[in-house]
């Protein structure tokens, strides 16, 4: 069948999504890829049509139990023989689905990390012609992402063992240029196809508020919003705890979601949130790893995340049906704090069975929670900052952040920005004239006056937001970042910014 036939019949569409075609023909084609596309751009089609349009069997590497077994539904509901290998089954299920796989009767199988070199699965495979493997969350495979799974980093080794090696497809929401580089390589993807659809989401409004009294702004925020359906992020069980009780106090309807409650009531409390009988759900970040409910008009983050790309990925949750919605996030100093114990705990995880991988992980941890404070510091455009972070140039002004929208009124109120804009670039030009004649060397040398017109535009506050500066490397920030941070911290504090 050829792929517009499946897309149809299988999946009931009439139409690729962007990104999707090139995708699927790329891997009809024989050739290894690596799609970076935003949550619900629709990734397992991308796997999943090509899989049903080629004659042996697709492997689908996934990390998480609950989505495989969510997918498998799904598959299976729309007619494809589907299956899962995974820890959830039990002593006799295990076999059992191997057996079938052996006999074929498997055409798309979804399998855990852990399960790739056991030697029945190897086994099984050995028997079978298997066309493509897609690696689904493939940021999992590397240490500079937030969600390093060691598991994942044995695949490789897995394809090796493999009689005919198939066409690998790798599938992420979440990487940057750095992440991506590292699928690539630890993969071993082949000459892969590259394809990043954009990450701008439009129709998001993000802010960040500094309340001196968190409970009262969010009291403020959803009052203000009442019949909306939003999710309330925060980084404890305990706290989901606290702010769930005291939303349905004070009379709104609130369900609560952690990975300490059982079975039942997560399904329970998720469903009650997708039928829309509460509102409001407040969760931890175990929270929305499945549920694809398009009308969330808002999510809120009670503390600050650990690191960007969890935060775009959980107020990502909103708006997915393309109308306005809200993304604010309340910070406050404490959270920084909880960051910081959160990261050492893990370390200490980490650190009895590997201290050398613990050091290492924790250095990274520490530079993406900078990466995520710098957000919460930024007085520039917040769209721009994440649209950065993922490799992407922002728009000057994105008119629909609460910085920008800022300005925006600021400058109605008389205040020019490009005024504002000139007598900065005019100081940093000053610094560097002084470093330039210090150091005998030409003032360009030092920064290009694009560099300081992107320092006016961004407005680092932090050595970690410097390094966001066009034309800063390592070696730049190390030399020269604290004296322009200085300049410029005190730029903001004259003009009371
Ligand atoms: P991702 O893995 O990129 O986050 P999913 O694969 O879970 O996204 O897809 C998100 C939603 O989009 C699903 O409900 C899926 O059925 C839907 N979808 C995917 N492709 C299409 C398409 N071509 N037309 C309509 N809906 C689609
Ligand atoms: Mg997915």
């Amino acid at each position: 069948m050829d792929k517009l036939a499946v897309l149809k019949e299988y999946f009931g569409y009439t139409s690729f999504r962007g990104g999707q075609e090139q995708l699927i023909d790329c891997i009809l084609s024989g050739r290894d890829l690596l799609g970076v596309m935003p949550t619900g751009a629709g990734k397992s089609l991308c796997f999943q049509v090509p899989a049903l349009c080629m004659p042996g069997v697709t492997l689908v590497v996934s990390p998480l139990i609950s989505l495989m077994k969510d997918q498998v539904m799904a598959l299976k509901q729309a007619g494809v023989a589907a299956a899962f290998l995974n820890s959830s089954l039990n002593e006799r299920q295990f076999p059992k689905a191997i057996a079938n796989m052996k006999q074929g009767m498997y055409k798309i199988i979804y399998v855990a990390p852990e399960r790739l070199l056991t030697p029945g699965f190897l086994d099984a495979c050995a028997g079978l012609r298997i066309d493509l493997v897609a690696v689904d969350e493939a940021h999992c495979i590397s240490r500079w992402g937030q969600d390093f799974r060691p598991s994942y980093t044995r695949i490789p080794e897995f394809l090796e063992k493999l009689p005919r090696r198939p066409v690998v497809a790798a599938f992420t929401a979440t990487a940057t240029p750095e992440v991506r580089a590292d699928i690539r390589d630890q993969l071993g993807l082949r000459d892969p196809f590259l394809l990043v659809t954009g990450f701008d989401r439009p129709n998001l409004r993000f802010s960040v508020e500094k309340p001196r009294d968190k409970r009262k702004a969010l009291f403020d925020f959803v009052d203000a919003r009442q019949n909306q359906c939003g999710i309330v992020y925060c980084q404890t069980r305990k706290q989901v705890e606290e702010v769930s009780a005291f939303l349905c106090e004070s009379g709104f309807s609130a369900t609560r979601y952690h990975a300490g409650l059982s079975d039942e009531e997560r399904r329970l409390n998720q469903d009650s949130f997708v039928y829309d009988e509460c509102r409001i759900a407040v969760a931890t970040n175990a929270f929305g790893m499945g549920i694809d409910k398009s009308d969330v008009r808002y999510v809120l983050h009670y503390n600050m995340p650990l690191d960007l790309e969890s935060y775009y990925q959980e107020a990502g949750r909103a708006g997915r049906d393309g109308e306005p919605a809200d993304c604010l996030l309340l910070y406050s100093a404490r959270d920084l704090q909880t960051a910081r114990f959160l990261i050492e705990k893990s370390r200490e995880n980490t650190a009895q069975t590997d201290p050398v991988l613990a050091a290492e992980l924790t250095a990274r941890a520490m530079e993406r929670l900078a990466i995520m404070s710098g957000y919460c510091e930024t007085p520039g455009c917040l769209r721009g900052y994440i649209l950065n972070y993922f490799g992407e140039a922002g728009p000057e002004s994105c008119e629909n952040c609460a910085n920008c929208l800022r300005a925006a009124q600021r400058a109605e109120l008389g205040l020019d920005n490009m005024d504002r804009d000139n007598e900065l670039f005019r100081r940093l030009q000053h610094l560097r004239g002084e470093i330039a004649r210090e150091q005998n060397v030409p003032a360009f040398v030092v920064f290009s006056d694009a560099s300081l017109r992107d320092m006016c535009k961004k407005l680092p506050m932090s050595m970690d937001s410097f390094m966001m500066v066009s034309g800063v490397g390592r070696r730049k920030q190390q030399a020269y970042g604290a004296e322009f941070l200085r300049e410029i911290r005190a730029f903001v504090r004259d003009k009371g910014m």
